[in-house]
């Protein structure tokens, strides 16, 4: 059985020389007569493996001495209270960004331990665009402003880190971590669940500068207090194990590939292809501000919404999978993170162009 081209926004697709080196280290992981799965996360060799992970993911995104990287559980949806938690301190309020559902997911949730101040929102238009900095209303004492760097559902990606002066910046980078360089010492704390860019789910990847840290409110749930999790290298529990190899074989060939600025430059061809077309044909249209389109995720309509069953019968008999878009969006969405080839691009556009000419 060959690959298919998995467009999944999450659990998404996974290099294929990755999930081939895990299969080869299955059953004996060099010599140990184990599996990952089997080891214990206080073995040395485990520790050997989160170590590597960790320098690997500190080489690849540029992080600093100054910041603690943690590998956390319970998703990208957990640090929605969890950030409160940890950073509201002896404030009371924060400002965040609405940029769509994920943003409104983060402010639901911390509007249970604070005031959240809505500082832009893009709602009033669809959320096909992004607030222009100088018209944001941030507050004075906000203990730190939230904002989602791409919406991976509606398609929508910020072309510019926010300046919020010394108030910390708090990034959900879940679908777009490692996808282009990004100047991590803007951020006070960056989170990313795994499934998207770096790994299997079970595993959130989180970035904290460490004057940040100490800070959670006493009724903080040990497991989601940063600090103990970093006093305890993310082994205050036993930790996601097998995710985390994963991660740490993802990160690798990341660097193998040439890192975020190579992978960069493939995001932007693999999508700029893609929005090229879709413009150029009249049988589909993408609604979002051109400046802010997504490299990760390009959702699209049909021209006929009656034709979108036929389209996806057609696609997946192609090994062309889970264009479905998201029930909140409709039509179709293709996720194109690092792991997707630029050959899985080309094909799902040769399709695209056959399908618009047959029942355009
Ligand atoms: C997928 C996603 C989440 C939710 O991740 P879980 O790991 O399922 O909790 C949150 N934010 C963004 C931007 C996402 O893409």
């Amino acid at each position: 059985m060959s690959r298919a081209y998995n467009f999944c926004a999450g659990p998404a697709t996974l290099p294929e020389s990755v999930l081939q080196q895990a299969r080869d280290e299955m059953l004996d992981w060099r010599g140990t007569g184990m599996s990952v799965m089997e080891m214990s996360h206080r073995s040395d060799e485990f520790v050997e493996i989160a170590e590597t992970a960790e320098n690997d993911l500190r080489e690849l995104a540029g992080i600093s001495d100054d910041y603690a990287v943690l590998f956390m559980q319970g998703g990208a949806s957990s640090q929605f209270s969890t950030i409160p938690l940890n950073l509201l301190g002896n404030k009371t309020s924060a400002d965040y960004v609405n940029t769509g559902i994920w943003s409104k997911k983060a402010i639901a949730e911390a509007s249970r331990y604070g005031t959240v101040n809505v500082a832009a929102s893009s709602e009033a238009d669809g959320f096909t665009t992004i607030p222009d900095q100088s018209r944001w209303e941030t507050s004075a004492d906000a203990a730190y402003l939230h904002y989602t760097p791409n919406e991976t559902i509606g398609g929508l990606e910020f072309d510019f880190v926010p300046d919020t002066g010394s108030v910390p910046l708090v990034a959900d980078l879940s679908s777009t971590m490692l996808s282009r360089p990004l100047d991590v010492s803007k951020f006070g704390l960056i989170y990313a669940g795994a499934q998207k860019n770096i790994g299997p789910s079970g595993l959130v990847v989180v970035i904290i500068r460490k004057d940040l840290l100490g800070k959670a409110r006493k009724e903080t749930p040990t497991m989601m207090n940063y600090q103990v999790i970093a006093d305890n290298d993310s082994m205050y529990n036993t930790p996601a194990t097998y995710s985390w190899y994963l991660a740490g074989l993802v990160f690798k060939w990341l660097k193998a590939r040439g890192g975020v600025q190579a992978m960069g430059e493939i995001n932007l061809r693999k999508a700029k292809k893609l929005y090229d077309f879709i413009d150029d044909n009249d049988f589909y249209a993408n609604p979002i501000d051109p400046r802010f389109r997504s490299w990760m995720n390009v959702p699209f309509t049909l021209g006929n919404d009656a034709l979108n069953g036929d389209f996806l019968k057609g696609a997946d008999a192609r090994g062309l999978l889970n264009l479905k878009g998201h029930r909140s969006v409709g039509g179709m969405r293709a996720s194109i993170y690092n792991a997707m080839p630029e050959a899985g691009v080309d094909a799902l556009i040769a399709y695209m162009a056959e399908f618009a000419k047959e029942r355009g």
